[in-house]
C-alpha cells in the first residue's frame, strides 16, 4: 500500500475516508487538520495566554506538541499547562510525572492543582462516601472546577482541553441518554460565556478520531500514560464508547455523521432552549442555576 501523498510505504489507511499515508505524511496531515479546526472555528487570537488541561494522556500531550508549534509563531500568545491530580491512588502519580516531563521537554510552564488543595478531600475519598454518581460523574464536576482554577491563577484568558471526535459524539448520546437536553446543544468546538462568568473553552481536537490521536502520539515518539484509570469501567460512558466502536467498525464514519448532524441543529436547539438565568451559589458564589453549585453539591456543603 502506498502513501496517496507521497508514494512511500503507507502506515495507515482511513477506513472513514480510503485516504493512505505513510508516516510522515500522516504527523503532518493531523496537525493540518488541527490547525484548520482552529481556524475554522476561530480558536485563537495573536496575543492568548492559553491554559491548556494535560492529564498526561495521548490526547493531551498531543494537543500540548501541537499548540506549542502553533503557539511559536505568535511573540505575544502564551501556553502554561495545567494537570489536575484529583487522588486517585496508584494512578495519578504517574501521569503528573510524564506531564511534567513533556512539559520540560517543549518548555512549556506546568502547574499542578489538587482536588485536595482546593477541595480539602481526594476523588478516592468521596467515592468510598458518595455511591449515588458514577465516580466519573463527581470527577467531572470537580475537575471543570480545578481547571477553571488553575486558569484564572495564572491569568489564561481561555482554555483549551484535549477533547477528541469519539469524546464528542459520546457526549452528544449521553446527554440524551441522561435525558439531559440543554446539554446536548453545549457540546460544541468553542464555549464562550458572553457575561464572562467563564473562561472560553476550546477544543482543537473534536475533529480528530481517537484512534488517529493515539497513532499520532505513538508515531511521534510521545511517552504518554496508558493504564486507564480504575473508575473508567464504570462509568455509562465507557459502554457509550464501546457500542460507538463497534458501530463505527462496521460503518465507517459514523461518529463523524453523528458530529455533522450535531452542527447542522445545535442552533435551532440552542434558541428552542434558552439556557437557565444563572445566580450565585450561596455557599462559593461561583455562578449557578440552583441554589447550590454543583461543586459545592459534590463536596456536600450546606446551603447558608
Ligand atoms: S475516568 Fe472518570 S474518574 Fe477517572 S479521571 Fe476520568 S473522569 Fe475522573
Ligand atoms: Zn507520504
Ligand atoms: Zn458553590
Amino acid at each position: 500500500m502506498r502513501c496517496g501523498f507521497c508514494a512511500n510505504s503507507a502506515i495507515y489507511k482511513r477506513p472513514y475516508e480510503g485516504a493512505a499515508l505513510c508516516k510522515t505524511c500522516y504527523l503532518k496531515n493531523i496537525e493540518e487538520k488541527i490547525r484548520r479546526t482552529i481556524s475554522k472555528y476561530d480558536m485563537l487570537r495573536y496575543d492568548d495566554h492559553i491554559a491548556i488541561a494535560v492529564s498526561g494522556g495521548k490526547d493531551s500531550l498531543t494537543l500540548l506538541r501541537i499548540l506549542r508549534k502553533v503557539e511559536r509563531r505568535f511573540p505575544k500568545a502564551r501556553l502554561t499547562a495545567i494537570t489536575v491530580d484529583e487522588g486517585i491512588r496508584g494512578y495519578r502519580a504517574e501521569a503528573i510525572k510524564l506531564a511534567r516531563r513533556y512539559c520540560n521537554e517543549l518548555e512549556v510552564d506546568h502547574v499542578v492543582v489538587s482536588f485536595r488543595e482546593l477541595f480539602g478531600t481526594t476523588l478516592d475519598k468521596i467515592v468510598r462516601s458518595k455511591k449515588q454518581l458514577s465516580p466519573c460523574s463527581y470527577c467531572g464536576v470537580l475537575r471543570r472546577r480545578a481547571i477553571h482554577i488553575g486558569a484564572k491563577r495564572v491569568k489564561a484568558n481561555k482554555i483549551a482541553t484535549a477533547h477528541n471526535l469519539d469524546d464528542e459524539v459520546q457526549t452528544i448520546l449521553l446527554n440524551i441518554f441522561h435525558g439531559d437536553a440543554k446539554r446536548i446543544a453545549r457540546v460544541e468546538p468553542v464555549l464562550i460565556d458572553p457575561a464572562g462568568r467563564f473562561l472560553e473553552r476550546i477544543k482543537p481536537m473534536c475533529e480528530i478520531p481517537e484512534k488517529e490521536v493515539a497513532l499520532f502520539a505513538h508515531l511521534a515518539g510521545i511517552e504518554f500514560q496508558t493504564c486507564p484509570c480504575p473508575y473508567l469501567k464504570t462509568a455509562l460512558r465507557n459502554d457509550v464508547r464501546e457500542m460507538l466502536n463497534r458501530v463505527e467498525q462496521k460503518h465507517p464514519g459514523t461518529k463523524f455523521t453523528v458530529f455533522r448532524s450535531m452542527e447542522r441543529i445545535r442552533d435551532y436547539l440552542k434558541a428552542a432552549m434558552p439556557p437557565a438565568e444563572l445566580k450565585n451559589c450561596r455557599n462559593c458564589g461561583e455562578p449557578t442555576t440552583q441554589a447550590l453549585c454543583e461543586v459545592c453539591k459534590t463536596l456536600d456543603v450546606t446551603p447558608r
